[in-house]
């Protein structure tokens, strides 16, 4: 059951109608598309392009030594179904235009878990978000202002500034030219498949 809820969170590149990449959703929401015939299947898996509906897609699953041992499955009564990789939205072919949202998990991302101050890294739910120039001297929410920080680092420099604080940022943040996440995402052998979609500089993908 535990696998099962994996599987239908891992991610999902989204193509536009002309194979523009746009966003990156999970298994999930994915799979509701599928259903209903909003999207296909694209495998690009070994540096081949091939394209299936939902149907095709739920048999070809039945062939589990075509796909990589990175695939995730999901299991329903009838049968099992490989968590598809990409998929291409068919009646969507709007440029991406959308930018980079700016929340906890694109700057934890950005910042690849890392404290800003003592380069260590650390688990989500010992990190927080600093204002480097803190909120009651004017500081900003803002891609340039907030950064990664452990508690303990967050207690040591409580409303101050880092020269206030004798503090120094490891680099010094910046608004990311894609979405951080997808960065961690394409840095990971599972889902290698995305760069030939990704070569482009221009756009931005968003997590939904
Ligand atoms: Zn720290």
């Amino acid at each position: 059951m535990i696998a099962q809820a994996t599987a239908l969170d891992a991610s999902v590149l989204v193509l536009n109608r002309v194979y523009m990449a746009i966003r990156v959703t999970t298994a999930r929401r994915a799979f509701g598309l599928l259903c209903g015939e909003r999207a296909e299947v694209i495998n690009a898996e070994g540096g081949r392009f091939s394209s299936y509906s939902f149907e095709s897609w739920t048999e070809v699953s039945a062939f589990r030594e075509m796909f990589s041992p990175h695939t995730d499955w999901v299991h329903t009564v009838r049968r099992t179904i490989a968590v598809p990789k990409i998929i291409r939205l068919l009646g969507y072919d709007r440029f991406p235009v959308r930018r980079i949202k700016l929340n906890r998990a694109n700057v934890y991302a950005r910042d690849r878990s890392t404290c800003q101050y003592c380069g260590r890294r650390f688990a989500t739910s010992e990190l927080t978000l600093d204002h480097v120039v803190p909120r009651h001297m004017g500081g900003a929410s803002s891609w340039e202002n907030l950064v990664c920080c452990c508690v303990r680092c967050n207690g040591k420099k409580g409303g101050k500034t880092p020269a206030q604080a004798h503090m120094r940022l490891i680099r010094p943040p910046v608004r990311p030219r894609r979405s951080p996440v997808l960065t961690v995402r394409l840095s990971q052998d599972k889902y290698a498949c995305w760069q030939a979609f990704l070569d482009n500089a221009y756009w931005t993908v968003e997590l939904e």
